[in-house]
């Protein structure tokens, strides 16, 4: 780089430089980054800029040399970047690509809101779900229900209710919907109810009721996993549910369920008796009308899969 070495001997003699500052930065207007960048952008930049942004040239130098020998900048996970700043050179700290990729993960799970959900949702894939007759229809459900949300995720979209036995793979499925719109960009709330329903009744003594309901009020995707799997009290049921699903439906909002029942045997064996025996046909026939509004019934069926 003749033009460069030029300057820099100018510069230097101007500057009447002990030798070791020369060797120093001799290093660094050799450095092949560098004269690129320089050449690349010299007619943004100021004629002085050589000596005006040496420092900034030496600590890109230094730093990017550092984590090549295995050391670590002084930003752990950033690598230093020359950047035209103001017609000088500037260096800033980009992450790595490593950094990159660690964060778009982060990004992806924190779409997945979980709440009391076992760790392994985390795993589950559309792409995995295995081609099974028997339980085709659900992923076509699904894979139809995932393509119409995101081409539109405004508009109304009926979701799924998932039916079927213990272990035959609702929960999966339901979290590999849920990783799918993750991954292009879409949150969901997935909500073990029973817990759900325990942590709610405990929220009461810490006035922490109206915060709880409302993300799962206004989750842009909800999926209620196992509802029925436990006795529901007339609150849980009418505070709770009826509440949540009032909105969503109101609001047109995505709205999941799965669970060992019909929807039928929830209404008729579930909803309808409250924890303290009463039958309230009524309440249990307008929740089952929000819950056909917001979804509708597919049946899977197939061998338990938990392994033994
Ligand atoms: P359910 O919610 O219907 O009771 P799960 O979704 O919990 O059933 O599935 C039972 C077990 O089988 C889980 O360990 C789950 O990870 C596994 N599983 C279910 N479907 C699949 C699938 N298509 N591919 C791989 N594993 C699956
Ligand atoms: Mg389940």
């Amino acid at each position: 780089m003749e033009d460069l070495s030029k300057t820099m001997q100018q510069l230097m003699n101007q500057r009447h430089l002990n030798d070791n500052y020369r060797q120093l930065m001799a290093k660094v207007y050799d450095d092949p980054t560098v004269t690129a960048f320089y050449q690349e952008h010299r007619d943004e930049l100021a004629e002085d800029v050589l000596t005006r942004s040496a420092a900034k040239l030496y600590e890109f130098v230094s730093e990017r040399e550092k984590l090549a020998k295995g050391g670590t900048s002084f930003a752990t996970g950033y690598e230093p970047q020359l950047i035209v700043s103001n017609h000088l050179i500037d260096v800033a700290y980009m992450p790595t690509k490593e950094t990159q990729e660690k964060q778009a993960q982060q990004q992806l799970r924190q779409r997945v809101k979980s709440i009391a959900m076992p760790k392994s949702i985390r795993e589950a894939n559309l792409k995995n779900f295995d081609q099974d007759p028997d339980r085709a229809e659900a992923l076509m459900a699904a894979l139809d229900f995932v393509d119409a949300y995101e081409a539109s995720p405004k508009r109304r979209h009926q979701a799924l209710y998932l039916a079927g036995s213990f272990g035959v793979g609702k929960t999966y499925l339901l979290a590999a919907v849920a990783n799918q719109l993750a991954a292009d960009g879409f949150s969901t709330t997935l909500v073990h109810f029973p817990s759900f329903a325990v942590e709610m009744k405990n929220a009461i003594a810490q006035n922490g009721v109206a915060e709880k309901l409302d993300a799962l009020k206004k989750s842009p995707v909800l999926m209620i996993d196992d509802i029925g799997a436990d006795a529901m009290s007339a609150w849980v049921r009418d505070d709770v549910l009826g509440v949540i699903l009032e909105y969503r439906m109101q609001e047109e909002l995505p709205t999941f369920f799965s669970s060992n029942f019909s929807m039928e045997q929830l209404e008729k064996e579930h909803l309808r008796i409250s924890t303290r025996g009463d039958d309230e046909p009524l309440k249990a026939q307008r929740l089952m009308q929000r819950i056909r509004f917001l979804a509708r019934e597919i049946t899977m069926i197939g061998a338990n899969r938990r392994p033994q």
